[in-house]
């Protein structure tokens, strides 16, 4: 196969409505998600790479490699967190190489192949702590958990770098598993879903189909019940109560749901099997009708880590881990690619600008694992963890993040998330369209889309109008367009487009108070503050007169926004209002008394929220999202 024709497949899926850019396509010029992105590549990546040694990481590669001797340190699926960090130091070689980046990764690309065994196998623990136990626990033990992690780092690194190093370790290592698992061969599949879209992934560099066909096996062993679950949580929590085609609910460990996830709609993707999709189109509806955050984290319960029952989303114990939003992001990047439809970015939307970002400190190495709605102020960030799934899940999406911004088909381009951005996409006659993207999203709603090359041909260009947006209007060439039509989601323009055309989105963006549905009971009468894609949230050291717990909001007082610069550098728009204090001063004694009406006099207060993902960024402090709501007077 040739190598273009080879490149193409690898962005094209026979069932996608819409294909993927090569990495190289889209770059993020400036703006918001640039600025964290250059905190990655500055900050966070050698942060990651320095912890990775200091928790030992690298150290038990090194003993497996016998290179050093000691002991297997943290738990069992250190390794995977070696490999994120490859993934997104890949993504950075692509875009950005750096000569310093390239070295540590080639160190770290050696001393992987120096612990492969001859056969192929690679895990440092069950080569060090459990000797000879492999494959013995395949619900806890995380070793295709990790080999898929291994092998996502490894497709990475050979697009970005066409060297065949990491790749040839990961296919000696796929193949091992190929002569290993099958339908002949040993039964199971990882208590931990990683490594089905891992192979597919992997299918898509090599092009060899046993990888495909490794992944839909280990997607039909699910759901036989045999896992053995989480203290009272049985098999559910691995995703295996339930044959995937038959499931209709997300439940159990929501990383683990959203990975399984990603990976059945990638084996859709290869393979157009409906059973797959509607499974998948269930328990989308379950989770966006009943389990989801306002934020987009998942995970009401910390037993298990795991999604509660429909409208169980408490603000303070919820569990909200970073990487739960981030498997969201990467389970709805596919249906959108797979449909085409503008709901699955939103939440991508939601999810990046709230429960993602929340994981990452301004200062990029300081991390939340759990992000939850409400903290009371002992809640702190970290500068890694024990279980460090998280910091370096960061790293890889930040790194990787432009792929999400547009998409193209036989008719055109898709522009799913606003940034500025150059966007390089071929065009139907084959010659490139070169389009460049300007905005101060999401601090102001405008969009302006410049066309820098094109064929001259007629194309269609499709603008996701964001789910939070009441109002929006296109100009072309500072003309209004009247009545453009809206398709799944996205305002459609077609022309025979020439250079220099320019398209104006603009969107209403003003601040707006959210209200939740009324069967969740943890946060009624409350209201939340939200402007375009942004949440937001009142943090104690901005009310130092005030106990947060007092605080209500006045839902008929005007909202204001501010651009601030001392709340976080590089600034941010803040929201001001009124609220009041609730009286507590005629409750001498315990907590309940008899009801005798709300009344006592009200204290008036200003209120002044900063966005969500901002919070904890000047010292741990309490903070809420959700605000009990009272009418003035
Ligand atoms: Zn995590």
């Amino acid at each position: 196969m040739s190598t273009s024709v080879s490149k193409l497949r690898d962005t094209y899926f026979p069932y996608a409505r819409w294909r993927r850019l090569p990495l190289e396509a889209i770059s993020l010029t400036a703006g918001f998600w640039a600025q964290w992105q250059s905190i990655n590549r500055q900050t966070t990546l050698q942060h990651g790479y320095h912890m990775l040694e200091k928790a030992g990481n690298f150290h038990n590669f090194r003993v497996a490699a016998g290179l050093a001797e000691g002991r297997y340190q943290g738990p069992v699926f250190m390794d995977s967190d070696v490999y994120k960090w490859l993934e997104a130091v890949a993504y950075e070689l692509h875009l950005h190489p750096n000569a310093g980046l390239q070295r540590q990764a080639a160190e770290v690309i050696d001393l992987i192949g120096a612990a492969q065994q001859s056969d192929g196998y690679i895990n440092t623990h069950y080569q060090v702590a459990e000797r000879g136990q492999r494959w013995t626990d395949l619900d806890f033990g995380h070793e295709l958990y990790c080999a898929g992690h291994l092998f996502q780092a490894a497709a990475a690194h050979y697009r970005a770098t066409h060297s065949t190093q990491l790749l040839d370790i990961a296919t000696r290592f796929a193949d091992l598993l190929c002569s290993t698992f099958g339908p002949d061969k040993r039964q199971g599949a990882c208590g931990h879903p990683e490594i089905e879209m891992a192979l597919v992934e992997l299918y898509r560099v090599t092009q060899r189909s046993a990888y495909l066909e490794l992944a839909k096996f280990f997607v039909d062993q699910r759901g036989k019940g045999v896992m053995r679950g989480m203290d009272w949580m049985k098999s559910e929590y691995h995703q295996d109560r339930v044959p995937v085609r038959q499931a209709s609910e997300v439940e159990g460990h929501a990383v683990r749901a959203m990975y399984l996830n990603a990976g059945v709609t990638d084996l859709y993707l290869e393979t157009g099997e409906e059973a797959l999709l509607a499974a998948l189109q269930r328990q989308w509806h379950d989770m966006v009708g009943g389990k989801l955050f306002l934020t987009g984290g998942l995970g009401a319960r910390y037993e298990g880590e795991s999604f509660g029952a429909p409208y169980e989303l408490p603000a303070d114990r919820c569990y909200c881990e970073t990487c739960a939003a981030i498997g969201s992001v990467m389970w709805n990047w596919r249906m959108l690619l797979v449909t085409g439809e503008g709901r699955f970015a939103d939440l991508i939307e939601r999810q990046l600008y709230n429960g993602i970002l929340s994981g990452l400190a301004r200062d990029g190495q300081n991390f939340f694992y759990m992000n939850p709605l409400l903290s009371r102020g002992s809640y702190s960030r970290q500068p890694w963890y024990v279980v460090a799934c998280c910091p370096p899940n960061l790293m890889r999406l930040l790194a990787s993040l432009a792929q999400y911004v547009a998409t193209w088909d036989e008719t055109g381009l898709q522009i799913h998330l606003y940034n500025s951005a150059t966007i390089h996409a071929p065009s139907r006659a084959g010659q490139p369209i070169v389009l460049q993207m300007q905005t101060d999203y999401p601090w102001q709603g405008q969009v302006q889309l410049v066309v820098q090359a094109t064929d001259g041909s007629t194309w269609q260009l499709r603008l996701r109008v964001p789910e939070w947006c009441s109002q929006a209007s296109l100009t072309l060439n500072g003309q209004p367009v009247e009545s453009p039509r809206l398709e799944a989601g996205y305002l459609v323009v077609e022309r025979a487009w020439q250079p220099g055309d320019m398209i104006g989105l603009q969107m209403l963006m003003a601040p707006m108070l959210v209200a939740a549905h009324p069967r969740i009971d943890a946060i009624r009468g409350s209201l939340a503050i939200q402007r375009g894609p942004v949440v937001y949230c009142l943090e104690a050291t901005d009310h130092p007169d005030a106990n947060l717990m007092d605080i209500r909001l006045d839902e008929t007082a005007s909202l204001h926004t501010d651009w601030r610069e001392d709340v976080l550098p590089g600034g941010l728009m803040i929201v001001q209002t009124t609220g009041y204090l609730a009286e507590t001063t005629d409750w001498p004694q315990g907590l309940y008394r008899h009801f005798s009406g709300d009344g006592g006099p009200r204290q008036s207060i200003p209120l002044l929220a900063v966005p969500y993902y901002a919070w904890a960024n000047r010292g741990a402090n309490a903070m809420r999202v959700w605000i009990p709501r009272v009418k003035a007077g």
